[in-house]
């Protein structure tokens, strides 16, 4: 891995030293079967794919690829767990593995951390301070809720559905998964699981941990894939809940596969989030907070802030000091400490982010990105702004995901809210101003789930989180994501 990459000349000449995170406490088996009734067991197919480090194009594992007669034993497994041992224990006790599991992810903490960036390519920074204390933090909050989901809907009575089926995408793996499996299980659900293609060793970790802590086999299935496997959760008769976090084209399949099945869901789907900037802002700290909302994990967030609007009296300030800032941003090996920016998750996603940038500057668009070198192997993009675009543009409407922001200026209040709502999209937003009563006026009118005011993707298992019109149906985290996974009766 190039460490060259991740120095930075600045203008005086110095450069940051190589921080490199160890790896050698990591343990990568060279093969991982489907996780089924707590053991890893050989795909009927026999056949397996591999899952590669995208920032070396390094093969890390390879991984089994389930068919339709594996997925339909994993749901098995998992209706038996539900009938025999699951929906029979005391809700405490249900409470006692799930807190379990926390536990042993906290311990473990670093070995995951490292495996999420290696398989993903996000930065040790994200991987070590975000992703994976949220992990452990989401299925320490659910546990607590196990015993008191009667305080959670007083006089309804909640009923567990049965099981899940389950299917997550790339850009937050092991934090994906906690955020499906942890609510579920916590209302008494058994489960099948389905990562991402390019990222599935955490939740293969994740398996063992599931494993060491003794739950009873069958209670959480994974199963690894591609969309097929996706495919065959979704039309699988017997899964009583599905829960989806993707794109929004494969979100519209789902949901036509299901209609009338009777099947509850969730789809949490993808954004295209806007940050407005007020001329009365602390301008530094909002520079500071759009380079984290839409640069953060390579632009891989579905809330990312990919366009920006700001009041054009201080666009000009705004629009030099983010030029300044990308400028120090690293970009580079995802294990060293100091890399702000780390590889993009796969070459299909380089090359959608790469076709994006061709649009923006086909559609009359002025682009810039940092001058930084990046590595020679591996998936990479350096950060991008483009000036002069205008709503209709495809930049400023299409999901890029990647490290991508569209800037458009403002004059009032009004135009801005206008602008901020024009889209197909509702996940997410953000405010930078001085004044409260703009803060309320502004989040009040933002059509999205969630609207962060002089700050940028904060999150908290506490909080719901969830779509807008094409951004999704259903909330998850909270207490909302407890409904998600429970019938309420009379
Ligand atoms: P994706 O292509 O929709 O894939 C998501 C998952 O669905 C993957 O596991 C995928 O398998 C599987 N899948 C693909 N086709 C399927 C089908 N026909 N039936 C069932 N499952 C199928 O999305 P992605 O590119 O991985 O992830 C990026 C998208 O996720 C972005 O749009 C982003 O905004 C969204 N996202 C939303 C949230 C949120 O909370 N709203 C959070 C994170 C990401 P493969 O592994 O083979 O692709
Ligand atoms: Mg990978």
């Amino acid at each position: 891995m190039s460490t060259e990459s991740s120095k930075l000349a600045f203008d005086d000449g110095w450069q940051y030293a190589p921080a490199p995170e160890s790896t050698d406490h990591v343990s990568i088996d060279d093969q991982y079967g489907l996780f089924i009734g707590n053991e890893f067991v050989e795909p009927e197919s026999g056949r397996y794919f591999d899952t590669i480090n995208p920032a070396t194009e390094e093969q890390l594992a390879s991984i089994a690829d389930a068919s339709e007669a594996d997925v339909d034993r994993a749901v098995r497994a998992a209706r038996k767990a539900y009938s025999d041992a699951w929906s029979k224990l005391k809700a405490a006790e249900r409470g006692k593995y799930i807190f379990r599991i926390a536990r042993i992810l906290q311990e473990r903490a670093r070995e995951f951390s490292v495996i999420e960036s290696l398989d993903g390519g996000k930065p040790i920074r994200d991987s070590r301070d975000i992703d994976i204390p949220l992990a452990a933090a989401h299925f320490f909050y659910y546990a607590g809720w196990a015993d008191k989901l009667a305080y959670a809907f007083p006089g309804r009575n909640p009923v567990a559905l049965g099981v899940a089926g389950q299917v997550i995408p790339w850009n937050f793996p092991l934090l994906m998964a906690a955020w499906k499996i942890a609510p579920a299980l916590a209302c008494g659900n058994t489960v099948v699981l389905k990562p991402a293609e390019t990222t599935p060793l955490t939740a293969m970790k994740l398996a063992e941990v599931i494993r060491d802590a003794d739950l009873p086999p069958g209670v959480v299935n994974i199963v690894t894939g591609a969309g097929d496997t996706g495919a065959a959760i979704v039309n699988h008769p017997d899964i009583d809940k599905i829960a989806f976090t993707g794109s929004t084209e494969v979100g519209r399949i789902i949901q036509r596969a299901i209609a009338g099945s009777g099947k509850k869901y969730t789809l949490e789907l993808g954004g295209k989030a806007a940050n407005i900037i007020f001329a009365d802002a602390a301008i530094d700290q909002a520079v500071e907070g759009i380079v984290n909302g839409i640069f953060f994990n390579q632009g891989h967030v579905c809330c990312a802030g990919s366009r920006l609007f700001v009041q054009e009296s201080v666009a000009d300030e705004v629009i030099a000091k983010l030029k300044d800032r990308m400028e120090t941003l690293i970009v580079g090996d995802p294990l060293d400490k100091n890399t702000d920016i780390g590889a993009i998750n796969s070459a299909r996603q380089l090359e959608t982010i790469e076709s994006y940038l061709k649009v923006g500057r086909e559609e009359g668009a002025e682009m810039h990105q940092s001058s930084c070198d990046v590595p020679d192997t591996g998936y990479w993009c350096r950060p991008t702004i483009f000036t002069g675009v205008s709503q209709s543009n495809r930049i400023v409407q299409e999901e890029i995901f990647g490290p991508v922001l569209a800037i458009q200026t403002f004059r009032t209040l009004e135009e801005g809210l206008d602008k901020v709502n024009n889209t197909p999209y509702g996940l997410s937003g953000g405010v930078w101003t001085d004044k409260g009563a703009k803060i309320f006026r502004m989040t009040r009118k933002i059509r999205a789930g969630v609207v962060w005011a002089n700050t940028f993707n904060k999150f908290d298992p506490t909080s719901p989180f969830g779509g807008y019109k094409e951004s999704g149906v259903g909330r998850e985290g909270g207490l909302h994501g407890l409904d998600a996974y429970l019938k309420l009766e009379a």
